[in-house]
């Protein structure tokens, strides 16, 4: 018997189980090719949302470093009184 195109082992990307297939097979089964496709998610990688939202946070954060400084300078309370709610 010789199989027209050579099985390996591959990892279904839908359930992560491990199975025998096609360099191409995506899916274990094709109710998990449906349900992948059912279920497709347009972002293309969170890595890349991640990022985007470090920048974000980045920004963000120099901007509040930024007016806490300001506060700091425009705060008028005396000194010697220690913020009880630190
Ligand atoms: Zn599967």
């Amino acid at each position: 018997m010789r199989a027209k195109y050579k099985k390996v082992s591959r990892l279904c990307v839908w359930c992560g189980q491990e199975f025998e297939g096609t360099k191409r097979a995506l899916y274990c089964s094709p109710s998990h090719s449906v349900l992948a496709s059912r279920k497709r998610n347009p972002k293309p990688a969170p890595e890349l949302d991640v990022q985007k939202w470090k920048a974000e946070n980045a920004v963000l954060r120099a901007e509040n470093n930024r007016l806490l400084e300001l506060i700091d300078k425009l705060r008028t309370t005396p000194r010697g009184t220690p913020c009880k709610t630190g």
